[in-house]
């Protein structure tokens, strides 16, 4: 079988891969691969912005913590919450060194907004909402000036490769065809979110939670994959029948839109005093309420107080999508619903990203280090990939080379033509259902009936594609989000139970 050896091996190049690989020394050699193209991940899609203080005011440093803590209702682990906020500005300067050009006002200073759950304004942005886009366009061209760094698109990784609790590396589908093994002193996970086990998501089409498959079939530790975070407000098309739900970013009620419910009643203040900018977990409960009592399945964003001129100006991506739906920000309502959009919980790690597998890392939306406790802080996991993936850096660059051998073992299964897409479907609606917004103990033991089967079924038709192994990722990663989520019998952050 082909084999690259190489220093390092990161799984994943969105921004918890590419900003990991940019603070590696340049001696050592570094492989990132992709499933697809290189510009289909979360990291590109994400909008609002990124928070963080830049002054080391420490007034303002506790109120980021703080506000970080409230918002995950103190499930957080304190130690890394305090990393996050502490190490912010020193890896947000790093970006700006790496040309990632914030938006400023016309004296040049950097312009500052505000989502839920914050109590001042800490979020950096670029184009008014194109935060995601831009911060990955300024670093992939940085990527590609660095020798030392090669990137493989259209790589799928499959397993990884391991012996005693080591980690070697990761075997791949190169095109979907050719098997390769990447054989690594370090390996990294970056894959990214879960968001396709869902019938409906803010996600891009990678988000089929792989790195959490492979790191489960690994024994590796994981934690909190109950707490999935549903955004308040995606983009409600009643005619679409795409997974896919475009994002309305929340910075939009940071600049002061309301939520009315299909009455035209304001009813946040019947939820929290922070009204529309109450955490997450708040705001998208009360959504469900809300729709639950007045028998519809969306609410509205108004935003007719806020003026075209501005929100064209403000949110120019969102103004132009609504544009294609027909609607006018500032002049129409936008018909949103909750739908899922996070995965707080992940593959385990240290305040250095080592999972409980040696020479292994995780980092960014695959990986739990618990910052976000039991819902996470808007704008705060472009800052956690970029932290985080700084001090993984820093203890790899810290190691000592050493040789390895190792010869790993792709399963060749029989090559059945079966289609994994009604799995993948009736997974969806399985999991919008019962594994929701709100739980119960009847609803997650049934959801956890009809998941079985589908892993029966995949035990009984393997094959060597790319399709066999996000469905069998996702099966098994539904089953472990059933299962922790039954496991939490009280309702806390973003794991609602009413029995
Ligand atoms: C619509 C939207 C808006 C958002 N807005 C914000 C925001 O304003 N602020 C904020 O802080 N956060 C925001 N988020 C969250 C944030 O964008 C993500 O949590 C973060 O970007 C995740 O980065 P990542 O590098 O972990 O994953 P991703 O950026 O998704 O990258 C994952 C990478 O893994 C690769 N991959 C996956 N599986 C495999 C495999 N088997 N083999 C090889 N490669 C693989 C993919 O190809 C991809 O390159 C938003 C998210 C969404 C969806």
């Amino acid at each position: 079988m082909k084999q690259i050896k190489t220093d390092v091996i990161i799984i994943g190049a969105g921004l918890a891969g590419i900003y990991t690989a940019l603070n590696i020394d340049s001696q050592k050699r570094v492989d990132i691969i992709v499933k697809e193209s290189l510009i289909v991940t979360n990291s590109n899609l994400a909008q609002g912005g990124i928070a963080g203080e830049l002054d080391f005011i420490q007034e303002n440093i506790d109120a980021h913590i703080d506000d970080t803590l409230k918002a995950g209702s103190f499930l957080n682990n304190k130690e890394a919450v305090k990393v996050l906020v502490t190490e912010a500005s020193e890896n947000i300067n790093k970006l700006m060194n790496f040309k990632v050009d914030f938006d400023r006002d016309e004296y040049g200073e950097i312009l500052l907004t505000k989502e839920g759950g914050h109590s001042t304004r800490r979020i950096l942005h670029i184009g008014g909402d194109s935060t995601g886009k831009d911060i990955m366009k300024a670093l992939k061209k940085e990527c590609f000036t660095r020798e030392n760094i090669h990137i493989h698109e259209n790589m799928m990784a499959l397993e990884l490769l391991h012996r005693d609790n080591s980690c070697f590396g990761v075997s791949c589908l190169n095109n979907g065809t050719e098997t390769i093994e990447f054989i690594a002193q370090n390996t990294i996970l970056a894959t990214g979110g879960i968001g396709n086990i869902y019938g409906s998501t803010t996600n891009s089409a990678i988000a089929t939670s792989d790195g959490i498959g492979m790191a489960y079939r690994a024994n590796i530790k994981l934690e909190g994959l109950e707490f999935i975070q549903f955004h308040p407000t995606a983009f409600h098309n009643e005619f679409s029948k795409s997974r896919f739900k475009f994002l309305i970013s929340e910075a939009i009620r940071g600049e002061g839109a309301y939520l009315l419910n299909s009455e035209g009643e304001r009813f946040m203040k019947k939820y929290s005093p922070l009204l529309e900018l109450a955490p997450r977990d708040t705001v998208s409960q009360a959504i469900y309420r809300e729709m639950y009592d007045t028998w519809t399945d969306h609410v509205y964003l108004d935003t007719r107080h806020l003026g075209e001129k501005y929100l064209k100006n403000r949110f120019p991506t969102i103004y132009n999508h609504l544009k294609t739906e027909n609607i006018v920000m500032g002049k129409d309502l936008i018909p949103v619903s909750p739908v899922q959009h996070f995965n707080i919980g992940g593959i385990k790690v240290d305040l250095n990203g080592q999972t409980s597998m040696n020479s292994l890392y995780a980092n960014g939306e695959c990986a739990s280090n618990g910052v976000h406790g039991a819902n996470r802080l808007a704008s705060n996991s472009l800052l956690e990939c970029i932290v985080f993936g700084n001090r993984i850096a820093n203890d790899i660059n810290n190691k000592k080379s050493h040789k390895i051998d190792f010869e790993g073992h792709i399963e060749q299964y029989h090559s059945y033509k079966y289609n994994y897409k009604p799995i993948k479907k009736k997974l969806g609606t399985t999991m919008d259902e019962y594994v929701g917004i709100v739980r119960t103990k009847e609803g997650l033991l049934f959801a956890k009936k009809i998941v079985l089967k589908m892993k029966k079924n995949l035990n009984k038709y393997p094959n060597n594609s790319k399709a066999y192994y996000e469905a069998l990722n996702m099966v098994q990663t539904a089953l472990i989000i059933i299962d922790s989520a039954l496991n939490r019998k009280e309702s806390i952050g973003c794991h609602y139970r009413i029995n």
